[in-house]
């Protein structure tokens, strides 16, 4: 039952990477970092359509990656990237009951976390994976320490995400009219008092910004492939 919709944000410029190329043009392990993302989207059974958000002038470039991989659109993304949801929203058909938001940049992803999130959907109006934080979070006021936050409550968000289509489209529409940009989707529907459930993320799943993390995920392929 493919009913679900997959939208994959690509249209930063990734330019904390210090590169000219998008970032998610860019090749990780032999395959474009945008390649790997809607194959492991498209891997769930539950995933019928992907649409990706491609940064402007690379749309064609976008579309040749994703062509031999299945079902697609490609829409030009917007300047930020609550403006590439709202563009790639336009493009998921209206009677999608679910979509799924995530970012490109966290290509290493598994099919597994997108068949994870969607089966802990019902019941929910979103599901977001998480990690556990590790270090002791200070709150800082310029070099003053003012706090020391509960760890234990503390967890950091990835992608993918899924949402009722209703909620996401709602919360969206009311975050943009609000003017209020959030950094990733759950932000929006629970700034709009819907219900997220966090479940386990997966800690090879970090997002790809540096060269630093470029060359990290890198590694994770070559220790994978020989593990
Ligand atoms: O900039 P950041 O790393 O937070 O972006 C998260 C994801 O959103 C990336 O995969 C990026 O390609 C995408 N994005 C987008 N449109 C923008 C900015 C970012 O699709 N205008």
């Amino acid at each position: 039952m493919r009913n679900a919709v997959v939208i994959v944000l690509a249209a930063g410029t990734g330019e904390r990477l210090g590169l000219d190329t998008p970032k998610a043009l860019l090749p990780l392990g032999g395959r474009p970092i945008l390649a790997r993302a809607v194959s492991a989207a498209l891997a769930s059974p539950a995933v019928g359509l992907v649409v990706v958000t491609a940064p402007p002038g690379s749309e064609d470039l976008a579309h040749a990656i994703v062509e031999p991989l299945g079902a697609h659109a490609v829409v030009t993304g917007g300047a930020t990237r609550h403006a590439s949801v709202g563009a790639a929203l336009a493009a998921v058909p209206d009677e999608a009951p679910i979509v799924v938001c995530h970012d490109a940049a966290r290509a290493l992803a598994s099919p597994r976390l997108f068949a994870d999130v969607l089966d802990a959907l019902p019941g929910w109006d979103g599901v977001v994976p998480a990690v556990g934080v590790p270090d002791t979070v200070k709150r800082v006021r310029g070099e003053v320490v003012v706090g020391t936050e509960p760890r234990q409550e503390l967890v950091l968000a990835q992608t993918p995400q899924a949402f009722v289509a209703s909620a996401l489209r709602d919360a969206h529409a009311r975050a943009l009219d609000a003017d209020l940009e959030f950094t990733d989707d759950a932000a929006a529907l629970e700034w709009a008092g819907y219900r997220i459930r966090v479940i386990p993320g997966e800690p090879g799943n970090f997002k790809i910004t540096t060269a630093e993390d470029l060359e990290r995920a890198e590694h994770a392929l070559v220790e994978t492939a020989h593990g």
